[in-house]
């Protein structure tokens, strides 16, 4: 971001000094052409008087002087079409490669969040598996203690699985994915989903609305993996005391799903942003949330296959709420 910035400064003094260049050219230009033309219509005067004999003449009055008026003002616009011309293009020229410029800044700036949030995601499940079987190895436990450790263990494995689909699901996203539409009981899925949640997240109260029946020909994996990605992200950005609630319903031939949390919210001018592959709120070094920038990417991919569309409106009493419509 702070290479962004200096690019623009460097951007903006090569526009002002060029521009500065081009309008002393102009100037430049525009009295050359001045005085040719004075000397032009004295020398015109000198020759007419010259011929007639006389000592006076209004020199404007002549034919070859209106001639000469006309090559001057020609000059004239010459000179400002192509000095505008020129400062155009310029700006233009120069607006377009900082953009582009920006754009790699940008790219580059999310590959290396992308890095290094992939690193810590696949190290703390790796080294907690670790342990916990060099605990297996080193120490005879007890029974009980062996189960309670394996289980720690599988939630390990559960977590570096779901990143892994996370990221083959973004690979496949971008290439034509193999959606498999077909009648599904929406109200169903959503409702497992949000059950499995509510198992693996105690403390957290849910508000659920769901209501019965609802039928779409969806994908339904896929739905899965939104309502998924929608609950993880209202848990993992809340703090204390963590209420999400789900609701899903059908008006007038629509569908809506609201996921809505009590948590950090999203400003404004990130709500577009949020959607784009790997972009996370912040900095990697600062942030303590972990994460991929992946899932809304795959949420949003989902909905627009499904001809859907996903707002943000902030919660009220704080927090986010994610609108899905179908
Ligand atoms: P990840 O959660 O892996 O970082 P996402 O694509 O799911 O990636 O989300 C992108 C960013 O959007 C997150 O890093 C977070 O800053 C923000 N975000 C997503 N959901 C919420 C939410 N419910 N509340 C606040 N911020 C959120």
């Amino acid at each position: 971001m702070k290479k962004n910035r200096s690019l623009r400064i460097l951007s903006f003094i090569v526009i002002l000094y060029m521009l500065m260049a081009l309008l002393w050219w102009a100037i430049l230009l525009h009295r050359k052409n001045n005085e040719v033309f004075i000397l032009k219509a004295d020398l015109l005067k000198e020759e007419y008087m010259n011929k007639a004999g006389i000592a006076q003449l209004d020199v404007t009055t002549l034919p070859e002087y209106k001639e000469l008026l006309k090559d001057y003002n020609r000059q004239m616009y010459m000179i400002l079409g192509e000095a505008a011309v020129f400062g155009i293009t310029l700006i233009l020229g120069i607006y377009f490669i900082n953009r582009a410029f920006a754009r790699e800044l940008t790219a580059a700036e999310k590959q290396k969040n992308f890095l290094l949030s992939i690193t810590h995601e696949l190290k703390s499940p790796l080294a907690s598996i670790n342990l916990i079987l060099s605990t297996f190895i080193k120490r005879n436990l007890p029974a009980e203690k062996v189960n309670e450790l394996s289980q720690d263990g599988l939630k390990e494995c559960v977590r570096l699985e779901d990143l892994f689909n996370k990221i083959l699901i973004a690979t496949r996203l971008d290439k034509a994915f193999p959606f498999n539409f077909e009648e599904t009981d929406l109200s169903n899925t959503v409702y497992q989903v949000v059950q499995s949640f509510k198992k693996s997240h105690a403390d957290v109260l849910l508000n659920i609305d769901i209501q019965d029946n609802i039928i779409k020909a969806v994908d339904r994996e896929s739905m899965v993996s939104v309502v998924k990605n929608l609950l993880e992200n209202a848990y993992k950005y809340s703090s204390a005391e963590k209420q999400i609630g789900v609701s899903l319903k059908q008006v007038d031939g629509k569908i809506y799903l609201v996921v809505a949390d009590n948590g950090v919210g999203i400003a404004k001018n990130e709500r577009v942003k949020i959607f784009e592959q790997f972009y996370r709120i912040g900095s990697e070094e600062t942030r303590e949330s972990k994460g991929t920038g992946l899932g809304l990417y795959i949420v949003n991919k989902i909905v627009k296959a499904h001809n859907g569309q996903i707002g943000i409106e902030s919660n009220t009493g704080g927090g986010t709420k994610f609108i899905i419509t179908l």
